[in-house]
Formats: structure tokens, sequence, C-alpha cells
């Protein structure tokens, strides 16, 4: 629609590009600088979530292909290694210019795919952009350290050289901001790199490695391959690649840390994981002396029943003290935007006190949300990405009714005139919520809000850390008191103080704790330049050695 045409144009950038004219609803891969179609026989349909309309179609890589694409990495690595961290940089500044000169188009295009409104869009696109910002200033987190003189003439010093071949495997909810929390802190480090994008919604992976190559990205530096299962696993086997980053479910990470850990790599996985299994395989790979990262949203109940697929759990905390407008305004906004497929959603609330009023004035703000496709400009909500994802969403629902919770808004019926075939759900909240409840284990994904009561803070702070999961949580409330004894005593990794979605910009690290995350290297941030790069140590003497110095044999000593 408009002047952004769905079908053919929306890859397209104000660049020149080998693709740029292209018609074919295919997506081809980028390998050594250049789009190239896959010669697979499988292709898989990008879908609008608010049309059903086929936007394009991703290849499933064949191998060869793969293997292509990791011999351009592999190849390009050692110049790119070589060119100063100043000029790698540069090509961060440029590419920041560029994003932001490309917003629109990359925001529509997140729109088409994955459903979000284009407001929202753009904040998927902006928080990756503030990503690529820092990686302009990076060369101070990959400085060593020096130590002098640490024995008679001898000094030590450290230095931290990039990995190589290092890749990432992306999911759907946010198509711009993730595979930029990956690529260009990896490749600014001094890598080369494989993206896997999501087969939901991989244009605007396709833009940005565009627009990082007109930054001035050697050809090589970064390449793209697409498709599921299969290419997934040639990534986690393949002995050339060092390193992999995974943002996605539990499943997928699970199976991902386990294989390429297996192969003796670095694994960075932000993802819903079972601890236990998780220290199982930490355990492995501390066998085999690597470095592991997992963020893990957990459930030690999914080793009761394996077959759930079980998720964060992020809480609102409401105290009674607390500004009654800004806090449902901040409760509809993080359960409900983009619609609720953020892995940081504040999917539950737990009310301090008498929860009657704050439920009418959530029910009456949350009624005044519109549903609508993401390009239309009153949407506050777009659709869930699939017809899948819907249907799973409203049996959670059902679930929770079933067990005894108060449907206080009901929104899995809705139409949307002019998109009756989009996988739309409307607000739905949901009262009376118990931990026991299915709706309450389960990570729903969708625009639905759980609610639920306490008599005191400590008995909120228990419900929150009595839950596995660790990815966020948050306090509203005028009381300094309470907020610091919330931030001393709740146990997830990243807190809210009247902010609903406390996600951390590049200077810090997107963090979890507890079962959302086992190891030690978070993406981005100072912990994403270490996650990236491997610390040699020299030790050196310079003296003047014309006198002699005779030979020992025993353990040298300062
Ligand atoms: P997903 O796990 O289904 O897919 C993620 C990626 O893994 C895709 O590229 C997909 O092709 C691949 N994949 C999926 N199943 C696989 C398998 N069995 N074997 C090999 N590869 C496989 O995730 P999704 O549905 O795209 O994304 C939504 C999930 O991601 C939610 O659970 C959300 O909480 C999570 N998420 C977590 C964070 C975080 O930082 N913790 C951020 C964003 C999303």
């Amino acid at each position: 629609p408009g002047i952004f045409a769905v079908a053919n144009h929306h890859f397209s950038v104000a660049t020149e590009s080998s693709w740029k004219h292209r018609t074919s609803l295919r997506v081809p891969n980028l390998i050594g600088g250049s789009f190239v179609d896959s010669q697979s026989s499988e292709f898989v349909d990008v879908i609008n979530p608010a049309t059903q309309e086929v936007v394009s179609q991703i290849p499933l890589t064949t191998d060869k292909e793969f293997k292509s694409a990791v011999s351009a990495a592999k190849e390009a690595f050692p110049s790119w290694k070589n060119t100063p961290i100043t000029t790698r940089q540069r090509v961060m500044l440029k590419f920041q210019e560029l994003i932001r000169k490309n917003m629109d188009k990359l925001a529509f295009n997140v729109t088409t795919e994955q459903g979000k409104t284009l407001k929202d869009a753009q904040g998927d696109v902006f928080r990756g952009l503030e990503v690529v910002e820092h990686a302009c200033g990076m060369a101070t987190l990959q400085m060593g350290e020096y130590g002098s003189n640490v024995s008679n003439g001898i000094d030590t010093y450290s230095l931290r050289e990039p990995l190589g071949v290092c890749a990432g495997i992306c999911p759907f909810n946010f198509p711009a901001m993730i595979p930029l929390w990956m690529f260009p802190v990896a490749a600014t480090c001094g890598n080369t790199f494989i993206l896997k994008p999501s087969e939901k919604d991989p244009g605007a992976s396709m833009m940005l490695a565009e627009l990082a190559m007109e930054a001035g990205l050697p050809d090589g530096v970064l390449n793209i391959v697409h498709g599921t299962h299969d290419v997934v696993n040639a990534i986690c086997d393949d002995d050339d690649i060092r390193a992999v980053s995974f943002v996605g479910s539990n499943q997928a990470g699970m199976h991902i840390y386990s294989r390429a850990s297996a192969k003796g790599k670095r694994v960075q996985v932000s993802a819903i994981l079972l601890t236990l299994l998780s220290t199982v395989f930490a355990n492995v790979a501390n066998m085999f002396n690597i470095i592991v990262s997992i963020e893990a949203k957990y459930i030690a109940d999914q080793l009761k029943c394996p077959q759930s697929n079980m998720g964060a759990k992020n809480h609102g905390v409401v105290m009674p003290d607390a500004n009654i407008d800004s806090t449902v305004n901040a409760l509809v906004g993080a359960g409900f935007g983009a619609a609720g497929q953020r892995c940081m959603a504040l999917s539950t609330v737990v009310f301090v006190g008498d929860s009657k009023p704050w439920e009418e004035k959530l029910l009456e703000r949350a009624k005044t949300l519109k549903v609508n496709a993401g390009t239309e400009p009153d949407a506050d909500l777009g659709p869930v990405i699939s017809k899948q994802a819907k249907e799973r969403v409203c049996r959670l629902v059902q679930s929770g009714v079933d067990s005894g919770a108060k449907l206080l808004l009901d929104g899995r019926d809705i139409v949307v005139p002019g998109y009756e075939k989009g996988n739309f759900v409307g607000p739905t909240i949901l009262c009376g919520v118990t931990p026991d409840m299915e709706c309450y284990k389960e990570e729903i994904f969708g625009p639905v809000l759980l609610c639920m009561q306490a008599n005191s803070l400590d008995e909120a702070i228990n419900i929150v850390n009595q839950n596995m999961y660790g990815n966020g949580a948050a306090i509203f409330t005028t009381s300094g008191v309470a907020a610091r004894k919330f931030q001393t005593e709740i146990e997830s990794g990243q807190i809210g103080i009247n902010v609903p979605i406390p996600v951390p910009l590049p200077f810090f690290s997107f963090t979890g704790s507890k079962a959302s995350f086992v190891g030690d290297l978070n993406f981005y941030g100072k912990a994403g330049v270490q996650f990236y790069t491997q610390i040699k140590t020299v030790t050196q003497q310079w003296k003047d050695l014309s006198s002699g110095s005779g030979n020992s044999l025993a353990m040298p000593t300062s």
C-alpha cells in the first residue's frame, strides 16, 4: 500500500544494490557481499499477519550455500581483523547515519512482516540503532590491560582479540533490534558474521545488511543465510564458526545451546531454558573450557511436564500509594504494547491491598485501545504473528477461565474491519489469577494481562520470587522505602522502579537472573564485547642480556 508496495519493494532502500530492482518475492541469501538466489527447491512464505498476504518467501538454504557463506566469512576475517579499530568504528558511524535515514522504510517493513504498529516498529529499529551508536566507541571496551614490572624487568599485558566467524540466530518479535544486538558488536570487535534471521520476518535484516555494506562493511564480513532448523543445525555443527548468539524460545534455545557447545563453541542464548539442564550443559561447556552465557527464561515445572512451552512472566507490583493514572498507563502499555509479544512485556500485575479500584481503572483504559493493522495510524496494537499463535493465546485464556479466573475483558473474538483475516486478539484481562493456573505458568506471548492480589509488599515479593523466571520485574510506588526494599529483595535481573519495561541501554547489557540467566556474558555492552573477543596475554622482557643470565630449570619467580 501507499508508496511502499509490499510485494516487491519492501527490501529496497535508497542505495544502489545488486537486488534493489528485483521483482521476485524470493529473498536471496547474502554471501561474500553478493545477494545470491538460493538454488533450493523449498521455500517458506513470509506472511503479513494483518492480511495473510504472502510478502516474500525465504529459501531453505542448501548445505552447499551455507558452506559458501561460512567460507566467505572465513576468508574475510584476516583482513577485517587487521583493519584498525578506528576504521571499523567509522563504518558503524556511517551505518548509524544510514539507519536513521532509512528509519521509516525499515519500520514499514517490520510492520508489514511482524505486525506491530509503525510507531512501535520505529522503536524496534531505534533500540537497535542505539547499539550501533554504542559500537562507534567500542575501542575503549576492547582495550586490554597492562601490568608493568610484574617481575624484574618483565611486563605483562593483555589483548582482546576477535574470535573469527561468529553466528546469530534471531526470533520474530524484534526483527530489527535483535540482529542489531548481534552483528554490529561482533563486527566492530573484528569478527565476521553469519546471520540467520527469523523465517517469519527476514526483511529488516536484509535491509540492514544492505545499509551496512553501503556504510563500508567489506564483502564477506556479514553474510545472511535463511532457513529454519536445518540451517540452524548447520551453524551449530560447523567447525569454522567460533561463537553462536541465540535469542528465542526454550525448545530452540535448549537445542542450540547443547548442540553448539558440544562442538566447543561459545554460546550466548537469550531464551527460555530449563535451569537444571542448562547447568548440566554449563558443566559440559566448562569441560571444554569455553565461556557460556545463557540468558534463560525458565521453569522448573517443565521438567515435570516436558511438553509444555512455558516462558517469561514479568511482574508489575502495584503499591496502594502509586499514582493511579501513570501506573495504569504504564501497565496498559507494557502489557498490551506490541500485542504482548515482547520478552519483557509486563504480563502479570500483583496489586498490593484492594485491587478492585485498580482493576476497574485498568478495564476502562484497556477498552479505549484500538486494535488495527499496524500500518493504520490509529492502531495501538496490531495482530499476533500467526494463526497458530492466536490459537495458543486463546487456549491459554480459556484455561484461565476454566480454572476459576475472572475474565474482565475478552479480546478473543475481535474482528477488525478491513482486516478480517488478520490474527488479531484484543486486550484481554484475567483477574483472580493464582500461581497454579496454566495461564500463569506459561508465557502467553499475546495481549493478555493477568491480575493477582497480595496483602503486603512482602507477600508480593514472595509471589515474584517464587516464580522461576527472572527476566524483569517492576514496582509502582511513591515510597522510596518500598522501592528500595523491592530492588534489594527481588531476584529478577532487570528491575523497574516506576518504569514498566526496564531494558537497559547499550552501555549496560541486557541482563536476566535466576533461571532467566545462566553464565556471565550478556548481549551488548561491555559483556557483549567480552563475548565476541578472547583474551591473549603477553609477557615481555627487554633487558640487556649481554652479561649472560645463566640457566635455571626451576619455575620462574620474582
Ligand atoms: P523461536 O525459538 O521459535 O525461533 C527463534 C529462532 O530459532 C528462529 O530463527 C528459528 O528459525 C529457530 N528455531 C526455532 N525452532 C528451532 C529448532 N527446533 N531447531 C533449530 N532452530 C529453531 O522463537 P520465536 O517464536 O521466533 O520468538 C519468540 C520467543 O523469543 C519468545 O519465547 C520470547 O520470549 C523469546 N525472546 C526472548 C528474548 C530475550 O532476550 N530473553 C528476546 C526476544 C524474544
